[in-house]
C-alpha cells in the first residue's frame, strides 16, 4: 500500500482542510502518497493512531501528538 490509510476519509487529502501556505500536492508528497515513513510523520494520522478524531488538524502542526489528542477529548 502506497498511500494513508485514511487518504478515504482525510479532508487534507480530499483538499477540503487547506493551509494558507503549502498546497494539497504538497501535502499529499509530503505526507500521504509517500509511505510509512512519511505518512508516519503526519500529525492527523498521529492524532488518529492515537484514537481521536482529529478534526481541523493539519499535518504539518508543530504540536506534540499526544498533546493535541488530549486537548481534542476534553
Ligand atoms: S498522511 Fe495525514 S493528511 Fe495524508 S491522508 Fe493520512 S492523515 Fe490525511
Amino acid at each position: 500500500m502506497n498511500k494513508c490509510k485514511y487518504t478515504e476519509t482525510c479532508p487534507v487529502y480530499s483538499g477540503e482542510l487547506k493551509s494558507p501556505n503549502l498546497t494539497t500536492a504538497m501535502f499529499k508528497r509530503n505526507y500521504c502518497e509517500t509511505g510509512t515513513d512519511s505518512w508516519g510523520l503526519c500529525r492527523r494520522y498521529q492524532v488518529a493512531e492515537l484514537g481521536s478524531e482529529p478534526a481541523d488538524i493539519m499535518p504539518h502542526d508543530p504540536r506534540d501528538a499526544e498533546d493535541i489528542a488530549k486537548s481534542l477529548d476534553v
